[in-house]
């Protein structure tokens, strides 16, 4: 299974109708592409010690999309890949007041992984060219010039050793309907309801232009955004699978060379 088609053409405009959330590439069902994620997981879990081992490189995973996209979901099941020793999970929410009287980035940069390890963001410093302009949190001036500065950040962090992996989970007006009345129906689902999340879904347009923006603005070859169609949870598993092991795959991590004579230790009885 090729990834690359998902990335976004460099320097082009970006049309997220281009893209469909349904899509499920060459697979027709869940089970058919079950070896495939099994696959992709076990391998995950091989490179992610090889990276800690290596100990030259960290991995940075942003997870962003509309409520109910599986931001939550993906970190169960593809993050689960990877021993938790290894891993941190960065849950960005509405900052608080002392995130608000600092710079826009300086609760991310405290969340990025050092090398050796994979952090993952569920929403992050996109955040603040999204919502923040959806909702008017900021005078235009202020979210516009976010874009250069999240490029200037996302090289910094590329120069420094982290590979930056962003996923949009792209699902479709109709499948969020569906998540969201689950969400309403089921008992087992009510405790995520958010009455909050009718008044985000009802800026679906503003959203779908903010995230075509952002997308176009910071898809950088140090930093790449990759659109995951996200209707089908299983198929969007997959892939965000197969992009973090061809990411992995391509800092050619090797273990670092053995202790000097190592063989002529004794190891006491
Ligand atoms: P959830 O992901 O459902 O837990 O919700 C987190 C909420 O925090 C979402 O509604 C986000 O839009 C909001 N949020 C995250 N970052 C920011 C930010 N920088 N400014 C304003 N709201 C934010
Ligand atoms: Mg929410």
């Amino acid at each position: 299974m090729k990834s690359q088609t998902l990335s976004l053409p460099a320097g082009g405009r970006f049309h997220l109708d281009r893209f469909d959330p349904a899509s499920t590439g060459r697979f027709k069902s869940k089970t058919q592409a079950g070896k495939a994620l099994e696959a992709n997981l076990a391998r995950l879990n091989e490179l992610q010690e090889l990276l800690y081992a290596d100990g030259r490189h960290a991995l940075l995973v942003v997870l962003q999309g509309m409520d109910t996209s599986g931001k939550d979901g993906t970190i169960e099941h593809v993050a689960g890949a990877f021993d938790p020793q290894g891993v941190s999970v960065t849950s960005f929410k509405v900052p608080t007041a002392e995130e608000l009287a600092h710079d826009f980035l300086w609760r991310v940069h405290k969340a990025v992984p050092p090398r050796g390890m994979v952090g993952i963001f569920n929403r992050s410093h996109y955040e603040d060219v999204l919502v923040v302009r959806v909702r008017k949190l900021t005078p235009n001036a202020v979210w516009k010039a976010r874009f250069e500065q999240i490029n200037a950040f996302e090289k910094l962090l590329a120069a420094s050793g982290v590979a930056v992996v962003k996923f949009f989970l792209h699902i479709s007006r109709s499948e969020q309907r569906r998540r969201l009345e689950e969400r309403q129906k089921d008992p087992g689902k009510q405790w995520k309801f958010n009455p909050g999340d009718l008044e985000e879904r009802e800026r679906w347009d503003d959203y779908m232009t903010a995230y075509e923006d952002a997308l176009t603005r910071c898809n950088t070859a140090d930093a790449p955004w990759f659109v995951v169609p996200a209707d089908h949870k299983w198929y969007r598993n997959l892939v965000v699978s197969q992009i973090l092991v061809e990411r992995l795959g391509r800092l050619k991590l090797r273990y670092p060379p053995p202790p000097a004579k190592i063989g002529s230790y004794v190891i006491p009885k």
